[in-house]
């Protein structure tokens, strides 16, 4: 299903478990540096660092006064409580993070996160106004067998249930392909903009047209500066969440200029 209607880009880098707070500093500083206003009129830019970080980068970002958007890798559901170890939606939304990536395949495949626990995950951080990244994506066994499409859509579905229509539009869905992720390996960019375009389907079918025409759907899988302006071409593809590339100033920084080329 692609369709004419623009999407600001979305260019998202997850730092996963990398940097303490004196080079998240670093990072932050020297991607600030080497961003412009150019680059952020036409795409939006957020860095997600490891929780330690945030207040550091957050602090930066606001008294530099950097359009970078500060993002969390992941949160629990509930506001407050017995929950050893979590970190709650409400206190990121105090920290002023706009985006938080919510089912990471890295957290569904080594904590076991479940398809109901990242939609519990979507709706309490709708609920504190931040914005979700929602990830999917399918492992190479499920792409050889020919279940890629079931396994995205049954993950679109169980983690958009109970959202409106109003605040899908508004979201952000990262298609990552397990068996691309930190590989080297990317989906060819009309695999890419195939499922893609199939996700956006689903978001028809279960939040109405307007939503499946509005919602950013982003691809991770390897995105580097080399093959970055010829994925984010795709119709159906609205910016890129970025792994091993964000953790570089120089290499994010490019891939976030892919206009450019
Ligand atoms: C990711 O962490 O979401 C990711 C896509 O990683 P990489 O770019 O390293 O494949």
């Amino acid at each position: 299903m692609p369709t004419d209607h623009p999407r600001k880009p979305l260019i998202s880098g997850n730092w996963k478990m990398h940097h303490n707070h004196f080079e998240a500093l670093q990072l932050v500083q020297k991607l600030a540096f080497r961003l412009s206003d150019d680059d952020y009129d036409v795409t939006d830019v957020s860095v997600h660092p490891p929780f330690t970080d945030l207040r550091t980068v957050q602090t930066t970002l606001d008294v530099d006064k950097v359009p970078i958007k500060l993002g969390a890798q992941n949160c629990y559901f509930e506001d407050k409580g017995a929950f050893t170890g979590e970190v709650s939606p409400a206190m990121l939304a105090k920290l002023d993070v706009a985006l938080v990536i919510v089912g990471h395949s890295e957290r569904r495949e080594a904590f076991g996160e479940s398809d109901e626990l990242v939609n519990k995950k979507v709706h309490a951080v709708l609920r504190h106004g931040m914005t979700p990244i929602m990830c999917v994506g399918e492992t190479l066994d499920e792409r050889d067998s020919g279940n890629t499409e079931a396994k995205v859509a049954g993950q679109v579905r169980a983690g958009l249930a109970g959202v409106s229509a109003e605040a899908v539009a508004a979201m952000v869905i990262a298609y990552e392909p397990i068996w691309a992720i930190g590989t080297g390996r990317n989906a060819t960019p009309e695999d890419a903009q195939a499922t893609t375009s199939y996700i956006r389907g689903v978001v028809a079918e279960v939040a109405g047209t307007d939503a499946a025409a509005a919602v950013r759907i982003q691809y991770g899988g390897s995105v580097k500066p080399a093959n970055a302006a010829e994925l984010m071409a795709q119709p159906d593809i609205d910016g890129a969440l970025v792994g091993g590339a964000s953790l570089e100033a120089d290499e994010f920084a490019a891939i976030v200029q892919f206009h450019r080329h």
